[in-house]
């Protein structure tokens, strides 16, 4: 038998059913220390390299109060379209500690990255010359790798990447880096990133080691010295209870060592390392609260939620595992066998299918485990489905509501010629 890792949460059945009769579930709770430790550890593991910096995937959970927290901490931010843009900018982030990296962008997210000063990861050859005309050359050429299949100790890895459609292959990272020292840019960054919620810390060193040699290659052939690479993110979390979090200590330890001989020895240090780990930094410490309302029978078991898949996609979308808590019978042992479905219209609306759970009545409060990173940001509003309330739950024990719930009056408020007067939706009045 594996050893299964204990999940806990940091709050109590109390404490949600007081924060639940003034704001009721479905609800976020984001622990404040815990993002906090998480992003301390990751700056300390790479804190030898100097001028190491972590970009924050705003996508991974976009409100500002968090970017807050995190830039407190010393994080950038990573962003890719005109919203997380203002989202960096409105928690006081400036030029170069923003970075767009965006694909198939568009020319408003070129000119407001422009005109932020921010750093520009460049996906596509054709960019460069475009972003040129549009918004002017940016001071630093970033560019986006995607290495294709890679040759390891004669093994062939990384051959899925061909269907990627992030980066450019070597030949046209080249022809662009050349392009741009023509055009007179004289800083120049690279970034690549190859992982997606991967346990397997070698992948992170992998993704170093072909950084680090293409490092050398570039300046081997034309002259260039990288002032940064950016590892990207997509290092995973154990969402299962038999999964073993990556030692990052280890790896940024290997990915010191190969700095030093490869790097360093090569004369190109100082090379600034990024990071941009969404899912590390805040994936375990978001939680999603929801109560049970009806438990049905049929061919199954059903436990029905007043959350829907409309705010939490994973589930739904990837088949991916959450792990379940049923607040005040955590000691109780699993003994029914559960889909754990919510009320859309769609049978795909399930947070969970055949789980254990302590025998569930109507009026339990059921929470999803590690839902900090792609939670909330990818909530949708299917068949009505109001989107759900975060809350940050403060270092003093306090809960601070960071985004209300939404209301019919926001579910229909893009919609031309209609409104919302009291409880009724009604033509405008012309
Ligand atoms: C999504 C994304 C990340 C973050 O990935 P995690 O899995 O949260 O670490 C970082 N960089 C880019 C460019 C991304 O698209």
């Amino acid at each position: 038998m594996p050893t299964l890792n204990k999940k806990t949460i940091p709050f109590t059945l109390k404490q949600i059913r007081i924060l639940a009769r003034k704001y009721p579930t479905p609800f976020y709770v984001y622990d404040e220390a815990g993002i906090r430790k998480s992003i301390r550890n990751l700056l300390e593991t790479f804190s030898w390299n100097q001028g190491f910096k972590e970009y924050f995937p705003v996508k991974a959970i976009p409100n500002p109060e968090i970017l807050n927290i995190l830039k407190e901490e010393g994080c950038c931010a990573d962003c890719c379209s005109v919203p997380e843009l203002m989202l960096a900018k409105g928690v006081g982030l400036t030029g170069e500690s923003i970075m767009l990296t965006s694909n198939d962008t568009g020319p408003e997210e070129f000119k407001m990255a422009r005109q932020t000063r921010a750093i520009i990861n460049l996906d596509d050859p054709n960019h460069l010359r475009y972003i040129e005309k549009l918004a002017g050359l940016p001071e630093v050429l970033c560019l986006r790798y995607n290495p294709g299949p890679i040759k390891q100790k004669g093994r062939l890895t990384w051959k899925h990447l061909t269907d990627q459609k992030f980066g450019m292959r070597k030949d046209q990272l080249l022809k662009t880096y050349k392009q741009g020292m023509k055009k007179g840019i004289r800083r120049f960054g690279l970034h690549m990133m190859i992982m997606s919620n991967d346990l397997n810390g070698e992948h992170f060193v992998d993704t170093a080691r072909i950084c680090f040699d293409f490092a050398i290659e570039l300046r081997r052939t034309i002259g260039i010295n990288l002032e940064f690479i950016d590892l990207g993110g997509g290092v995973g979390i154990p969402y299962r209870l038999y999964q073993k979090p990556i030692n990052m200590t280890a790896v940024a330890e290997k990915i010191r060592t190969m700095y030093e001989e490869r790097v360093s020895n090569g004369d190109l240090a100082p090379c600034r390392l990024f990071a941009e780990c969404g899912r590390l930094i805040t994936g375990q410490h978001g939680y999603l609260v929801a109560t049970v309302r009806s438990v049905k029978e049929s061919y199954k078991y059903f436990a029905g939620l007043d959350a829907t898949m409309a705010d939490l996609m994973r589930p739904g979308m990837y088949g991916s595992y959450h792990h379940i808590s049923v607040l005040g019978k955590q000691d109780k042992g699993p003994t029914v066998i559960y889909d754990v479905i919510g009320s859309l219209c769609e049978n795909n609306d399930k947070f969970a299918i055949d789980r254990k759970l302590p025998s569930l009545a109507q009026g339990d409060i059921v929470v999803f485990y590690d839902v900090g990173a792609y939670g909330r940001g990818k909530v949708f509003d299917f068949n009505g489905k109001l989107r759900p309330a975060e809350f940050l739950l403060r270092d003093d024990g306090s809960f601070q509501r960071i985004r209300r719930a939404e209301t019919p009056k926001d579910y229909f408020r893009t919609i031309c010629g209609w409104e919302v007067r009291g409880e009724k939706l009604k033509r405008q009045e012309p």
